[in-house]
Order: structure tokens, then sequence, then C-alpha cells
């Protein structure tokens, strides 16, 4: 069940009419990374997880995010209404596309898909999903962040930026609570598992933790393991 309460979240307000910057808000309102998608990806992920714990953190935030949804088309909404002029304002997506008013699509003017969301079924590989979610989320807010001046507008970007520092966080524990983190359930080869290819090769060739002596078998040369399936249809052949 869900009440709505009219009081946004947090406050929004605008100095002045902005299309351009409304327009590129519209990334998170209907865009890959928006309020919208990560709603709808921790509801459903909610819906159909097992775990109770887990079930009530992913509501809590997708309730979060509608609130941040409504923020931002709120935001949109007064970013593009009363914009003196008049050309200009017809030139953008919203006056054609959008029915005059914030509409589920990204700043390109393409509509929001179910596409965007990542819903595996499994806790483990979710929550590494939520943390990606989150972070992309996160850079979007500062990209945004480097292209109004508007005091107003900043200081609510600087809100829903903070948030997903929150829920990234959250995200996090959640995954570190898992007695295993690794998503599913079975093993790796142990002949394979711990072998790192060193597939790209050149001059510029690193070692780091992801390749590290003693953590993995560092392959300098690899070689194929499989066989030649065109060689065995020419023999075949001959
Ligand atoms: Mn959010
Ligand atoms: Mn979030």
């Amino acid at each position: 069940m869900f009440f709505h309460k009219k009081n946004l979240m947090y406050e929004v307000k605008v100095s002045q009419a902005d299309p351009r910057f409304a327009r590129i808000l519209l990334e998170q309102f209907g865009g890959a990374n928006g309020e919208l998608a990560a709603a709808m990806q921790y509801f459903v992920q909610g819906l159909g997880s097992r775990d109770t714990k887990m079930r009530d953190m992913l509501m809590d935030i997708a309730a979060e995010e509608i609130s941040h949804l409504e923020m931002v088309g709120t935001c949109i909404d007064m970013l593009i209404n009363g914009h003196p002029n008049e050309e200009f304002y017809q030139t953008e997506i919203f006056d054609f596309v959008g029915g005059n008013g914030p509409n589920l699509m990204n700043s390109y003017g393409i509509k929001w898909t179910a596409d965007y969301l990542k819903v595996s079924g499994e806790t483990a590989s979710d929550l590494h999903n939520n943390i990606a979610a989150e972070g992309r989320a996160k850079i979007t807010y500062e990209r945004l962040m480097t292209q109004t001046d508007d005091p107003s507008v900043l200081d609510m970007l600087k809100f829903l930026m903070t948030r997903e520092v929150t829920h990234i966080q959250n995200f996090q524990e959640a995954l570190y609570s898992l007695e295993e983190q690794m998503p599913g359930v079975m093993s790796g080869s142990p002949e394979f598992v711990k072998k790192y290819f060193n597939m790209s090769t050149g001059a510029t060739d690193a070692r780091g933790p992801w390749n590290e002596d003693g953590k993995f078998e560092y392959v300098e040369d690899p070689v194929p393991m499989g066989n030649n399936p065109a060689e065995e249809m020419k023999a075949k052949n001959e």
C-alpha cells in the first residue's frame, strides 16, 4: 500500500527557468541511471527476495527513490515553465514529446525502458549491481552540478548526490553481511580459477592485486587449450 504526502522529501526551488538544464536533468528522471530505474530495480528485487531483511531494505530504498523521482520531476517542471524565450523553449524536447512537463525519457528524448533494470533473483548479484547503479547515479549528479549556477538547484542536487552515497554504503554493508559475497552457489574449477591470463601483451603489461603472485598464477604467454575445429573438418573431408 502506498500513501502520498504532498510535501517533498527535501526542498525544491529554482531561481529562474532553464530549459537546457531541465533537459539534461531528464537523465535522473527517465534515464538509464535515473531515479525511476533505481526505484523499480529495488522494488522488483524486493518483491522477489526470500530474505526478509534484504526485502525490507530494498523496499525502504525503493520508496526513497520514488521520493527522489518526485523531486527531480518537480524541479524539471519548474525549470521549463515560465521560460520567457518562446522560440528557444519550442526547440526543447519537452514541447513536442513531453507534453509540456517532465516525461519518462532521457536527455536525448529516448523513452524509459524496463531493460534498464538489473534483477537477477540472487541477493549477492543484485547487491553488486545496486552498488554500481548508485555509483552511476552519484557521478551523474556530480556532472549535473557542473552545469548550473542556480544555488537552490545545486542544493537539491547535493542532497540527492548525498543520499546516493548513503545507499552505496547501505548496499555495501548488506553485501559484506552475507556469508558468501560471490554470486551463485558453485565454486570455480580448481585448475582454472586461480589463473590470470596475460591476454593483452605489450610494453605496458601491468601487475597488481588482481594478478599478484600468491593470489593468482600469472600466465605470461597464454596458449590455446582447445582444439582446432577447422583442422578436424579438413581431416574428415580428406
Ligand atoms: Mn536517488
Ligand atoms: Mn539511491
